[in-house]
């Protein structure tokens, strides 16, 4: 961390406990399934897995889970993500889907690391989860937050039409800092035009994310959600960058709580359905209430 820039108090959050919370923590191990939540160790999990209601008690919204498909190591290396790399992962678990469809939520976001290593990105793997997802539980919703996939739009594609409710794919950050935060197989363009394509199929409903924190301005950060919008994204979440460990990428500055209420605002006055901003948010934090709620507006 940056020795000038001091951890604020609002990134504290209480021990997270609750019964629904224990029900899925238990299903999740036994079916031997990986969670961005846990994996990350992140401070939402008593929220989302919850449906709501804070870290110390259950909501009675969608309970939220974000399960990382293709194994743990991914073939990128992003400056500000902590997951493990390697040009040659393991293989790919072929019961990642049914032990999916097991876990006892109603919202599930589907995630995964880069394989680049797959000749379609692990684009048909994803495809096949959501599938099974779907014909074993039909009323569970599900989101893929997915890779930009080299670009390649046949695999896009591919996955967007496998029947899932959400389509995600997160920009992360500004143009001007794409380079330096993210690896340089990703780029600004690139995500545009994936998001871009996936709103081309009837129906869909699309969904990116960036980091604040990371030294961008705030025209930059209209600039980027108004580029959003043409691509015809409809909900935009923005959090608060924390650095993973002292190789990653420093903290420039922790954004105020009001100044994320602000970008909410402004959020929805240019047309996203849905807009969650706040210092803790992450592209998943309590996806299926706000799911829900963004299509009754
Ligand atoms: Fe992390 Fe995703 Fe980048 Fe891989 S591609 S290093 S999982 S952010
Ligand atoms: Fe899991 Fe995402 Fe919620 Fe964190 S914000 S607990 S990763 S669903």
């Amino acid at each position: 961390r940056d020795p000038n820039v001091k951890k604020p108090a609002w990134l504290r959050q209480r021990a997270p406990q609750g019964e629904k919370l224990s029900k899925l923590k238990e299903s999740i191990t036994t079916l031997k399934l990986n969670t961005v939540c846990e994996e990350a160790q992140c401070p939402n999990i008593g929220e989302c897995w919850n449906g709501g209601g804070g870290a110390g008690g259950e909501g009675d919204g969608i309970a939220t889970a974000t399960i990382m498909l293709l194994g743990d190591t991914c073939t990128r290396g992003c400056r500000f993500c902590a997951v493990a790399t390697s040009r040659n992962p393991a293989p790919a678990d072929p019961m990642e889907p049914e032990n999916t469809a097991r876990a006892i939520a109603r919202y599930v976001v589907l995630t995964s690391v880069d394989r680049d290593d797959m000749p379609d990105g692990g684009s048909d793997h994803f495809a096949r989860t959501v599938k099974t997802l779907k014909a074993l539980k039909p009323e569970l919703l599900v989101e893929c937050l997915v890779s930009d996939f080299r670009g390649d739009l046949n695999a896009v594609h591919h996955l967007a039409s496998s029947g899932l409710d959400v389509f995600a794919h997160n920009i992360e950050t500004v143009k001007r800092l794409q380079r330096i935060v993210r690896d340089p197989r990703a780029g600004y363009e690139q995500s545009m035009a994936v998001l871009k394509h996936a709103k081309t199929l009837k129906g869909m409903v699309t969904k990116s994310s960036i980091m604040l924190g990371l030294g961008e301005r705030d025209e930059e950060i209209k600039q980027t959600m108004l580029d959003l919008r043409d691509a015809g994204v409809d909900i935009f979440t923005l959090g608060q960058y924390l650095q993973p460990t002292p190789l990653h990428l420093t903290v420039k500055e922790y954004v105020t709580p009001e100044k994320f209420e602000y970008w909410k605002q402004y959020g929805e006055s240019i047309g996203f359905r849905y807009v969650a901003s706040g210092p803790l948010v992450r592209s998943s934090y309590r996806a299926g209430e706000f799911f829900i709620e963004s299509m009754i507006r």
